[in-house]
């Protein structure tokens, strides 16, 4: 409300009113407007101090947003290492297994955790425990399927080896179970059939008809095709890994020196050329340098009952044709 101003005249003896001058009315609006504006900016100023600015708000609501996304994240992450985990699991306890591999070492597998120095520039940074932590998950991530990648790499190179290797490794009876005569003598002492006297007997013999067919047992290369003293006409291949094979008192080689053969192709022709006493083939094998037991070496091609057979008749001392 305007205020009215009076001055008492000693003269009149009347209340004279007076009238501002415009200078007065203009410093008046002027110092109400301040006024205005000072009650505002202080009822302003509590509200923002209490609730804070439109900016400060969008920022928080922002920030909480954000907050809950890096939680999110987090817990991606960590499912994410859970299925990484089970992969490392399967490779250490059966792919490796399995391929005769080495489990990748602990030591290996975990390499570079724990390492935060390279995070010391994320510190700055508003939620930078929240940011940091996710880093060094996905770092840790990273770095498990480079190793896992890698380790998946020597498992399929494992497994071609390991193909070739199941080719190459004698694995099947040198002479067809339908052309067997009737028994076959194996690996042990026996009573050598000429001597009379009890000798150890390194391969198996296999009776069969002059002219049966011989078949390599594994793939390989042969080293040997000739007369041998003892043997009589004898094939060697070699098989690599480890792995040769000796095909004795052949009626005839069909093989050459050096020649590449695959399993279950013809090398040579029953015989009974050398010390033998009738048409048999004299078959060893030899695995690292030592002749070992043949018996273990028909897994490919033998049934369950077949291999029962074999063990008896491998086990029969009576006769031997050396
Ligand atoms: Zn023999």
């Amino acid at each position: 409300m305007r205020k009215v101003y009076y001055i008492y005249n000693s003269k009149t003896r009347t209340y004279d009113r007076i009238y501002p001058t415009r200078r007065q009315l203009f410093f008046s609006v002027v110092r109400r407007f301040f006024y205005g504006v000072g009650i505002l900016s202080v009822v302003l100023g509590g509200i923002y101090l209490f609730l804070g600015t439109p900016s400060e708000n969008a920022l928080r609501i922002e920030n909480s947003e954000l907050g809950a996304h890096y939680e999110l994240l987090s817990h991606r992450l960590d499912e994410a290492l859970d299925v990484l985990e089970d992969l490392q699991q399967r490779d250490d306890n059966l792919y490796r297994v399995i391929l005769q591999a080495e489990p990748i070492s602990p030591h290996i597998r975990k390499s570079g955790q724990g390492d935060i120095s390279r995070y010391e520039h994320l510190e700055e940074m508003a939620n930078a425990d929240m940011i940091i932590e996710n880093m060094q998950k996905l770092d840790y991530l990273r770095r498990q399927l480079y190793i896992q990648s890698k380790s998946y790499d020597e498992i399929i190179a494992l497994c071609k080896q390991n193909d070739e290797r199941l080719q190459c490794i004698p694995a099947i009876q040198p002479v067809s179970n339908k052309d067997l005569k009737y028994t076959a003598s194996g690996y042990g002492r026996r009573i050598d059939p000429i001597y009379k006297t009890a000798k150890f007997h390194y391969g198996m013999d296999f009776s069969a008809n002059t002219g049966t067919p011989v078949y390599a047992t594994g793939d390989g290369t042969i080293t040997s095709s000739g007369w041998e003293s003892g043997y009589g006409l004898t094939v060697e291949i070699d098989h690599g890994f480890g792995y040769q094979t000796r095909y004795a008192h052949l009626s005839k080689a069909s093989v050459k020196r050096g020649q590449k053969v695959k399993r279950g192709e013809t090398i040579g022709l029953v015989g009974s050329t050398g010390k033998s006493t009738g048409p048999h083939l004299h078959y060893e094998v030899v695995n690292k340098g030592q002749k070992v037991n043949p018996i273990n070496y028909y897994f490919m091609d033998l049934t369950e009952d077949e291999y029962d057979q074999m063990i008896q008749m491998s086990s029969n001392q009576g006769k031997v044709y050396d």
